[in-house]
Order: C-alpha cells, then structure tokens, then sequence
C-alpha cells in the first residue's frame, strides 16, 4: 500500500519530505525544473513501493486534503 499525494491539492508546503523515514516523497520536476499543478504550485508526490504507510507526512502536512492515507494513484501525478 502507500499514501497518495493529491497533485492539484499540494501547495509546496514541503513539510512532508523531511519527515519521511524512507526518503520516498520528491518533486515533481521536468527535468531540472519543477512541474505545476493546477493551483500554479510546485508538487510533490509518493514513491509507492517505498512508501510503509507511517503516516508521517499526513501528520506534518499543513494542507487539508493534500496526503490521503490510501493509495489513489488516479489522484497524484508524477
Ligand atoms: S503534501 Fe502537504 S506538506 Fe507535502 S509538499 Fe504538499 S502541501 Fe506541503
Ligand atoms: S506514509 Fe510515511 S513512508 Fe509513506 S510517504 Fe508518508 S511519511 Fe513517507
């Protein structure tokens, strides 16, 4: 299982990544620049296969709806 990101709900806020005990949450960049979503902000996104589903960045993340504690792979783009 993982967490899932929703892309289009993340502001950037990246409080996720630094507690993240398996270094599996990153940006989402083309290239060497980060994609936007549809609020015009950088994102992030969710390894899954990393992911073990410790809740942490859900506990850490400021934005309501950001990290769902499932995986919607449909909701989180890469
Ligand atoms: S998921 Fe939450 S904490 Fe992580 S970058 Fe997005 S808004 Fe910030
Ligand atoms: S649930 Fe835990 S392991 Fe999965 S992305 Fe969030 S902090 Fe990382």
């Amino acid at each position: 299982m993982s967490y899932t990101i929703v892309s289009d709900v993340c502001e950037a806020k990246a409080d996720c990544i630094p507690v993240c005990p398996v270094d599996c949450i990153k940006w989402a960049e083309d290239g060497s620049s980060k994609k936007k979503n549809t609020k015009g902000t950088d994102y992030t996104y969710i390894e899954n296969d990393t992911c073990i589903d410790c809740g942490a960045c859900l506990a850490a993340c400021p934005v309501e709806g950001a990290i769902l504690d499932e995986w919607k792979p449909e909701m989180q783009k890469v």
